[in-house]
């Protein structure tokens, strides 16, 4: 990690945003942001002080007061504007996120993009957020209920989707009425600062959405912050849960969207030439840092001669910087994340799987420099291994072989992980028996990455997973609001009185 005590003059930093300015940081303690194909630093990223993250909730507390009573269409109107504004700036927004993270082009315009979903889908909050009324639940007696908004949420994301992820956060906390404190990876905050400017170009006030920097001491800032009430992480496992452990035990509501290790079932009816695309596209697209990457293919029966293809489909997949035409994978994030996957790798062969295919050094001509590692497979892989049971958050797909589909079945769900799975079959029943008896949140069926749209709610489950509504779709305006049932009558004068009713019961 490249750390420093000062902001050196020659390269830009990043601010914090607090009360609705863009303000340079107090801190003696700095990061930089480095383009992961070429080693440049881009940016220098602070870690916020104590004080600065108590100055943005406290904006972000004073600004709930009004925020909170902004008529429902006004607040919709911004998210709508902000869709436009987004699109407006796709190329811009892809390319910052390219040069910071690292995955090509294409990929990080369809990063934003699953951001932008969210947001035209927070543009619909004056259905999303109605109440519901019962008529004479006693005569003249109606009870309805309010989805009032908390108050302070907040937002802690990964570096591997600094679009979309906060961008599934702070759009429906804002549109519900709530004010929002953002914690940004500080591997990759430029392109969710930018997204940030454009919130705020949108219309959204002072103080309603704040944005500060920092790792470990800047999350257990806004676990601990009692004018924080509900948290929404989304990270590894090992952080999440202490985020969801700390932030509990102080009173909040929290979700937090973990780690996975997501596997898919290829039955031998599956349309091989399709499947075999789909699998490797998802398990070394984005070189595999992906929450929902197939990182597991579990071949049944004859299908487990298609390994001579699948090698064949991941060798000729091209690695070069995100920034090059017609690169399939791009660098890992650092330094650090590439050699954490090539000792997983090495520890892959030492603990006796078969090396199929051998991505390490590939040589990128012109980026020398760059964290590539490209398409790894090994086969003959067993729990118990250190690549199955650690998440390796890179381009390295596991490979195991099943006899029939119900073997397949009860190995995954002998996992603990629920993120993703998928089945790859032209047998309805088969894919309906999968779908019925797999024990994971979010299946695709022939579809490899199966994030779900915002109409739904991204549902992962088990070890994924913490706190039980999801992060965007219906269920997060429950996340973000507070039920209130209203039980009324109103007397009319002409009536007699029925006296005093000692009992529970509404007479
Ligand atoms: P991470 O857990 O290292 O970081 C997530 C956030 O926590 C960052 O903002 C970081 O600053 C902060 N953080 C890091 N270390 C901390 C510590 N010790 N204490 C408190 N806070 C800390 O995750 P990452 O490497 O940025 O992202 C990759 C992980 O995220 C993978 O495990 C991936 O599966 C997961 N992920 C999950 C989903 C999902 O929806 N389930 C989506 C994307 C990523």
């Amino acid at each position: 990690m490249h750390m420093s005590t000062s902001a050196s003059a020659q390269v830009a930093t990043v601010k914090l945003l607090i009360g609705g300015r863009f303000v340079e940081s107090k801190t003696t303690q700095w990061r930089d942001v480095v383009n992961p194909a070429t080693q440049q630093v881009l940016a220098r990223v602070p870690f916020a002080t104590g004080e600065e993250i108590d100055a943005a909730v406290a904006a972000a507390k004073q600004a709930f007061g009004s925020w909170r009573k902004t008529a429902i269409s006004s607040r919709a109107r911004i998210f709508l504007k902000y869709q436009q504004l987004i699109r407006e700036h796709m190329a811009e927004l892809a390319a910052l996120l390219t040069a910071e993270q690292g995955k090509t082009l294409p990929d990080a315009e369809g990063d934003v993009f699953r951001g932008l979903e969210v947001v035209e889908h927070a543009s619909a909050i004056g259905n999303l957020q109605l109440g519901e009324l019962a008529n004479n639940v006693a005569a003249g007696v109606d009870t309805y209920s309010l989805l009032q908004p908390l108050g302070v949420c907040a937002g802690i994301t990964p570096f591997n989707f600094p679009a979309m992820i906060p961008l599934w956060m702070f759009p429906m906390a804002i549109a519900a009425g709530n004010t929002f404190v953002l914690k940004p990876s500080e591997q990759d905050p430029m392109v969710t600062m930018r997204l940030a400017e454009l919130a705020l170009e949108a219309g959204i006030p002072p103080g309603v959405l704040n944005v500060v920097h920092g790792g470990e001491d800047a999350v257990n800032a806004i676990c601990d912050h009692r004018d924080i009430k509900a948290i929404s992480f989304v990270g590894s496992t090992k952080v999440g849960t202490h985020v969801y452990n700390r932030a509990s035990l102080a009173g909040k509501r929290v979700q937090c969207m973990m780690g996975a290790k997501n596997h898919a079932i290829v039955l031998p009816d599956a349309n091989k030439e399709q499947t075999l695309n789909a699998v490797a596209g998802s398990a070394f697209g984005a070189a595999g840092q992906r929450c929902m990457a197939v990182t597991v293919a579990v071949l049944v029966g004859e299908a487990q001669q298609w390994v001579a293809d699948l090698v064949a489909k991941a060798r000729a997949l091209k690695i070069n910087a995100g920034t090059e035409k017609g690169a399939d994978i791009g660098p890992l994030v650092s330094r650090a994340a590439r050699g954490r996957v090539e000792a997983l790798i090495e520890r892959g062969v030492a603990e006796g799987a078969k090396l199929e295919l051998d991505g390490r050094n590939p040589g990128v001509p012109g980026y020398e420099q760059g964290n590539f590692v490209g398409p790894t497979i090994f086969s003959g892989v067993k729990p118990g291994m250190s690549i199955y049971e650690q998440e390796i958050f890179g381009p390295v797909l596991c490979l195991v072989g099943a006899r029939d589909l119900d073997e397949a079945i009860a190995f995954i769900n002998a996992n603990p992980n629920g993120n993703g799975t998928a089945i790859f079959t032209q047998s309805g029943a088969a894919a309906r028996k999968f779908q019925e008896d797999i024990e994971v949140g979010q299946v695709g069926i022939n579809v490899p990455i199966p994030v779900p749209v915002p109409l739904f709610s991204f549902t992962g489950s088990r070890a994924s997973k913490l706190g039980d509504l999801g992060p965007y779709g219906k269920q997060v305006v429950l996340f973000y609001t507070q039920t209130k049932t209203v039980t009324a009558r109103w007397f009319d004068d002409d009536v007699s009185a029925h006296g005093v009713n000692t009992t529970i019961s509404l007479k």
